[in-house]
């Protein structure tokens, strides 16, 4: 794909800060790069799930150069998508070549005559913490909770968000009341430098009494956008912690999953990383589970 015209955004002052809000909250300039955010002492104590999402996605050197909001901004990596040679739907063609080809990386829910999966880790652990998005643009400014900001196949064939023309992520927040306690894990082929076949971002609060009274539960990997496995979070919700059986709580992970001929693979590897992320974040709850 080429472009006529190349802007850079890393002179912009201000959109590579990362900053505690006076609310106890947090922003992330878009421009904050992957390594720093993963680093943040914030970030790892109350935004885990985050650190760990930007700690472990690519290698070291694309973590130290590459920036929030290109990460969640990236074009899948669908190879069809990625050849020059190959004019699929995604690129305004009449037809989906991977269905007749290769599917062993693509959805198993959320597929619309594409069938890709969204490539971003960052964005599936922001999908777990309530954050939201600041878009900037010819319009003005506009802000939005994280699940809007990313758009199936069905809504748009060619686009993956719904930014405009011309527009811009200038800032992820997160607030203070996100889920207090969470955990990203990822499985991939190669330790490193490689893109999550499935992984789960895992985040709850625990109120006094044990009960869970905030849980979120998304996954990347098996759907054209971070998916929310809402099934689970109702299973959780208002739930004493030492009463979850994580086993029964994870089988509740993709109910409508419909795999494509080489990818069935990814519904046990799914509820297998959704058990041990729950198991993650209660485990570590010592006083309510005795
Ligand atoms: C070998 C390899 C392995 C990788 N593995 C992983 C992985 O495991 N997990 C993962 O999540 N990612 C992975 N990536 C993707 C990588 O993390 C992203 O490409 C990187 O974060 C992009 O950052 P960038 O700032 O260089 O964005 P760019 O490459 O500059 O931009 C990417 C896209 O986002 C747009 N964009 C950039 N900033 C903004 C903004 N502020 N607002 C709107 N649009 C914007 C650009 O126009 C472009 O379309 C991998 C990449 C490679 C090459
Ligand atoms: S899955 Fe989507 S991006 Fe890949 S070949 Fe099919 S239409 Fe193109």
């Amino acid at each position: 794909m080429d472009a006529d015209r190349l802007v850079g955004l890393a002179a912009i002052p201000g959109l590579a800060s990362i900053e505690e809000t006076s609310d106890g909250g947090l922003t992330i300039g878009a421009a904050a790069n992957i390594a720093d955010i993963a680093a943040h002492p914030l970030v790892r104590r109350r935004y885990t799930a985050l650190a760990e999402a930007a700690g472990g996605l690519a290698t070291p050197q694309i973590r130290n150069e590459g920036t929030i909001g290109g990460n969640l901004a990236q074009r899948p990596r669908c190879w069809y998508y990625r050849s020059p040679l190959i004019p699929c739907l995604k690129k305004g063609g009449d037809r989906c070549y991977a269905l007749a080809g290769n599917t062993r990386l693509l959805c198993v829910t959320g597929g619309d005559r594409c069938y890709i999966v969204h490539p971003s880790d960052t964005a599936v652990a922001l999908s777990s913490l309530d954050a939201r998005l600041e878009i900037a643009g010819p319009n003005g400014r506009r802000e939005l909770p994280i699940g809007e900001f990313f758009a199936g196949p069905g809504r748009d064939l060619l686009r993956e968000n719904v930014l405009e023309p011309g527009e811009l992520i200038t800032r992820i927040s997160l607030p203070a009341d996100a889920p207090e306690r969470s955990a990203y894990l990822k499985v991939r082929e190669r330790e490193s430098g490689d893109f999550a076949l499935v992984s789960v971002a895992t985040a709850l609060t625990l109120d006094g009494d044990g009960t869970i009274g905030k849980a979120r539960v998304a996954l990347g990997g098996v759907a054209p956008v971070p998916y929310r496995a809402v099934e689970v979070e109702a299973y959780l919700l208002g739930r004493r912690a030492n009463d979850v059986d994580s086993t029964e709580a994870a089988a509740l992970a993709l109910p409508n999953a419909t795999p494509l001929p080489q990818n069935g693979y990814k519904l046990p590897m799914a509820i297998n990383i959704v058990r041990r992320a729950l198991d993650s974040v209660l485990g570590t709850d010592v006083e309510h589970r005795n």
